[in-house]
């Protein structure tokens, strides 16, 4: 039978895709290689996704299964300059308090929710081919279910396929952000760590790498004794150390070696490892700056991590592809109701705006001249005050507000870049108190 919409992925963005269109009573089938539980990468997530939660009916669950995130610190490698953003400085009420998750958990948990809003979901269904010129105008999906090919056909197709890119490499579409460095992720969990109170109280905490590693650690506060650590390094550097490590540790193990030393060369990291024990293998993610110049035609979409990939310095991937779904739902409703394109090409007008603060943001970030979230204390220091506009857009960026005030934040961002205002801030460094950069965020009992 033929479906309105074939969502290709149940990944977050595909799963909460299908819960919208699915209410405007669309008949919805979600096609997704893995069989679930499947593990992935990415586990911190923006305060700007709670009102996505409440809107698609999972925040109740999401209370009940994981852990929650007061605020985010960022640290210099040995701990002794670090900066702590809570978001209750710029936001009320409960959504100031955000949420890890273990993936596994996490997107089972919103597909199984896609299935209870009557969206049909086929697992172990690998999209291998999509033909889009159907003489219908619809799209005929072929897919393999263990080796058996099986065909589908939709009115429309939305391929949210992550990283895969499914749609975006058969149309040959894909650009890379200019801007932006390729880089490799190596990642594991580890029990038994010794945390540090901003860890304790929930802060997820990016180390900053400078020099020619350009990279960052991401330590993540899991449930059940469970602490996420990553690394993102600039792939030159990581191709150099490949070459030395793989005479020792051979083509299989080289990356562990290389996630190891890495972290442990941070002597922050290091300390927190102590009497820690791995319990994960060492996963690897690499070249993540890309994005589809194209995104949406006659009877297609692409969405989510399949659209486009920013670095997930500001683990900012779940928020944007749930935001994108929610923005691109009515459009595509539209297209298929009134045969009209306008809400989508303004829905991705309006998103292709927010990628490019967070692409300045992450640029911002790498550049070795710029000031840098460790430094950049949220010092109550009087001589701040004349500061504070730029730490409440800073604080409301860390959040997820990408789409609300591109310009005013664009602008507050290439600041950081400015070496007058550089100048400026050392000055004012100069005068404040170390005691105020103590401050860890806190989780109130009420928002819980
Ligand atoms: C190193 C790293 C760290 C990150 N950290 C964070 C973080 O802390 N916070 C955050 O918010 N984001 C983070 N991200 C980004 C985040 O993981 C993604 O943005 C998010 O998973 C995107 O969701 P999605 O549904 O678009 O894609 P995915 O979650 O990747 O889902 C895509 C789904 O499509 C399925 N699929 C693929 N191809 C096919 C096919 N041909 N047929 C059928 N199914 C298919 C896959 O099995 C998968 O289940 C990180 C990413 C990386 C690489």
């Amino acid at each position: 039978m033929k479906k309105d919409v074939i969502i290709i992925g149940g990944g977050p963005t595909g799963s909460s895709l299908a819960i919208f269109l699915a209410r405007e009573g669309l008949d919805v089938l979600i096609l997704e290689k893995a069989k679930f539980p499947r593990e992935h990468v990415g586990e911190s997530m923006l305060p700007y996704c709670y009102h996505l939660f409440e809107d698609l009916g999972v925040l109740e669950k999401m209370k009940q299964q994981f852990s929650r995130k007061p605020g985010v610190t960022f640290s210099n490698p040995d701990g002794s300059q670090a900066s702590h953003w809570c978001f209750d400085k710029v936001m009320d009420g409960p959504a100031s308090l955000s949420f890890h998750a273990r993936r596994a958990e996490f997107d089972h948990m919103m597909l199984d929710h896609a299935r209870s809003e009557g969206v049909d979901v086929r697992e172990e269904m690998h999209v291998v081919d999509a033909d889009l010129e159907s003489t219908d105008g619809g799209v005929q999906i072929k897919a393999l279910y263990h080796d058996q090919e099986v065909l589908f056909s939709a009115r429309f197709v939305v391929d949210a396929s992550g990283q895969d890119c499914f749609l975006t490499r058969k149309i040959g579409n894909q650009e890379r952000f200019e801007n932006l460095n390729i880089r490799l992720a190596l990642s594991a969990h580890w029990n038994g760590a010794a945390l540090t109170p901003s860890l304790a109280n929930g802060n997820i905490t990016v180390v900053h790498c400078g020099g020619e590693k350009l990279g960052w650690i991401w330590l993540i506060p899991l449930n059940d004794d469970r602490l996420s650590i990553g690394l993102a390094i600039n792939m030159d550097y990581a191709q150099a150390q490949r070459k030395l490590l793989m005479t020792e540790h051979g083509a299989r193990e080289w990356q562990k070696a290389l996630y190891l030393q890495e972290i442990h060369d941070a002597p922050l990291v290091h300390q927190i490892l102590q009497d820690a024990t791995m319990c994960w293998n060492v996963v690897s993610n690499g070249d993540f700056s890309y994005y589809a110049r194209e995104k949406f035609g006659r009877n297609h979409a692409i969405l989510g991590d399949a659209a486009a990939f920013l670095d997930p310095i500001f683990s900012s991937g779940i928020y944007l592809g749930l935001h994108s779904a929610k923005t691109i739902a009515p459009g595509i409703v539209q297209r298929l109701r009134q045969d009209d394109d306008s809400l989508m090409r303004s829905g991705y007008e309006s998103l292709n705006r927010g990628y490019e603060v967070v692409e300045e943001l992450i640029a911002a970030f790498y550049d070795p001249t710029a000031i840098h979230f460790p430094e950049l204390s949220g010092s109550e220091d009087q001589a701040f005050q004349e500061m504070k506009g730029a730490y409440t857009v800073y604080h409301m960026l860390l959040a997820g507000d990408f789409f609300n005030q591109s310009d005013k934040y664009l602008s507050a961002i290439r600041a950081l870049k400015d070496p007058a205002m550089i100048e400026k801030y050392k000055h004012l460094r100069g005068h404040a108190d170390p005691k105020d950069e103590l401050r860890v965020c806190d989780i109130h009992p009420d928002l819980v």
